[in-house]
């Protein structure tokens, strides 16, 4: 299962680096996560401050 990003979302950038195959970017609105990429490893979910980070 593939994570998400949700609306809580502040774009605050940090999971970026957290993401091993480098597959979180800046949307419109808030970062998002190419789902169809995502290994499930979970490295992203916890540097996430809004918790924003879950599983789709
Ligand atoms: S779960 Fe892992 S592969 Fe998927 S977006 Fe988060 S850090 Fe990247
Ligand atoms: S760490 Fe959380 S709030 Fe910051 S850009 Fe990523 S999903 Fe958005």
């Amino acid at each position: 299962m593939p994570y998400t990003i949700t609306d809580a979302c502040i774009s605050c950038g940090a999971c970026v680096d957290e993401c091993p195959v480098g597959i979180i970017t800046q949307g419109e609105s808030k970062y998002v996560i190419d789902e169809a990429a995502c290994i499930d490893c979970g490295a992203c979910t916890d540097c996430c401050p809004t918790e924003a980070i879950v599983p789709a």
